[in-house]
């Protein structure tokens, strides 16, 4: 059977960039301070999508018999050569969207070796997970994907440079270091896919992105994913896309809609006890547990072995990548019932059989919270939530509910008489938060992201 992919489409060329942007209070007229924002359309079935045969018969392997909302609107404008920022939580099919046009578009390796899209993510668990979502919705073509992230070995990676690569997904920090090696060349790059981008300019790879940016061609194509559109993701997308049309697949939407969400209070030298009934009376199939630092993970991480014994694991960035691999990999295997997870790790988890999230400590903002809940309920399957909520924390609990525009169910257990909440100063482990979560602690920083 022969098959080719259809051809590139042209990019536009130059076009004047959008004036430096005002931000008004409104959220609609502030996407549209961006570019021009599209809803997204119904559809049905991928037949409605300009796709080839190869594509579709993949997209059917992969088990999806509808797009959802980002990639109903996503893929057409991408196939077209258009520069797109899709406003899109984890969780709504965000890697296949952009994934899709650029396979389609891909020329073979015999008439390119040099990466022709690259797509940066801001952690290695996210390259993984992306890498593997692309090759498989790349069955039925030959396609070099290489991940370049770090703490996987550099050998491997400039070898397979060395041989060729279509595609390059990676973290900003790896990428950045095989350009200054002069091992990765982006000259042929003709889209570049920045995903989660508001992630990676929290944990403070802008300088990095930049220069990504800087060394790929000036007419390629720039798809900027992001969950919130703050400040800082307006001004990359002002400096170095062309005429972006926004896609808004957040308005009156919230990718944890069909999770339920609870919270307890509790008196915080009882939380270990609390939770061990709430998973008593749970059983969940399994269940990722969130806390606000590495050390504090893992504490707990000891303390519930004790009960679970091996299936219970615990990921955070300490851990060598190794362990961290083989870690989620039991977790898929369903070996582990229980993940003792920090946000930054955690973040990237995509597996569809969490059916519980607890949030043994609140998250430090908002955005956390709603990625955190992501990791349960993925593409609209059922999921349950649980927050603890200790004294002096009420305030944190109000802005994650004025976020999400819900409000969280107070529940209860035998022994755990409702602690009252005052608003108070919160009692923290600042001094050994990583640096993005205790950036996030200040009330400024907290107050200009809950700017909706
Ligand atoms: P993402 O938002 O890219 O992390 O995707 C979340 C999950 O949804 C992944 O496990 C995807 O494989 C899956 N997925 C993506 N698109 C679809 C679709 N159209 N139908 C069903 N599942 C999908």
């Amino acid at each position: 059977m022969s098959y080719s992919r259809s051809p590139r489409n042209a990019r536009k060329s130059g076009g004047g960039r959008p004036s430096r942007f005002e931000e008004p209070e409104d959220t609609i007229a502030l996407l549209e301070s961006v570019g021009p924002v599209v809803l997204p359309p119904e559809m049905d079935s991928f037949d409605e999508l300009d796709l080839s045969p190869v594509m579709r018969r993949a997209i059917a392997k992969a088990g999806f018999t509808k797009p959802s909302p980002i990639q109903a609107s996503l893929i057409p404008y991408a196939l077209e050569g258009a520069d797109v920022i899709g406003q899109a939580r984890t969780g709504t099919g965000k890697t296949a969207a952009f994934s899709i046009p650029i396979l389609e578009q891909l020329d073979s390796l015999e008439e390119c070796r040099d990466p022709q899209a690259i797509i940066v993510v801001p952690t290695r668990e996210l390259a993984d997970q992306v890498a593997g979502e692309a090759a498989r919705l790349a069955r039925g073509v030959p396609t070099e994907i290489a991940i370049l992230s770090g703490g996987k070995n550099m050998n491997r990676q400039l070898r397979q440079l060395e041989n060729g690569v279509q595609l390059v997904v990676g973290t900003p920090g790896r990428i950045h270091d095989h350009l200054q090696r002069g091992t990765l060349r982006l000259h042929k790059t003709w889209c570049v896919v920045l995903d989660e981008a508001d992630r990676m300019l929290d944990i403070g790879f802008r300088p990095q992105i930049e220069r990504i940016m800087r060394k790929c061609p000036r007419n390629r194509q720039t798809l900027l994913l992001s969950a919130t559109l703050p400040p800082v993701v307006r001004r990359l997308a002002e400096s170095y896309m062309t005429e972006p049309t926004v896609i808004d697949c957040c308005r009156n939407e919230m990718a944890v809609d069909t999770i339920e969400q609870r919270y307890f209070t509790v008196a915080n030298d009882r939380k270990v006890e609390l939770l061990e009934q709430l998973l008593e009376r749970e059983n969940p199939e399994q269940a990722i547990i969130f806390c606000r630092t590495k050390r504090g993970t893992d504490r707990l991480h000891r303390q519930l072995s004790r009960t679970y014994h091996g299936a219970c694991g615990c990921i955070h960035g300490d851990l060598q990548q190794r362990e961290r691999d083989r870690v989620l990999q039991s977790l898929r295997d369903r070996k582990l019932k229980l993940l003792i997870a920090t946000d930054v790790v955690g973040r990237g988890i995509d597996i569809t059989t969490i059916s519980h999230i607890v949030n043994f400590d609140v998250p430090q903002d908002c955005d956390d919270y709603v990625h955190r809940v992501g990791r349960t309920g993925r593409m609209g399957r059922d999921g349950v939530a649980y927050t603890f909520v200790v004294p002096g924390e009420g305030e944190v609990l109000t802005s994650i509910e004025q976020r999400i525009n819900k409000e969280l169910v107070r529940d209860s257990l035998e022994g755990f008489d409702p602690v009252p909440a005052p608003v108070a100063a919160v009692k923290s482990e600042e001094e050994e938060a990583p640096a993005e979560a205790r950036r996030s602690l200040n009330p400024m920083t907290r107050k200009k992201k809950r700017r909706r």
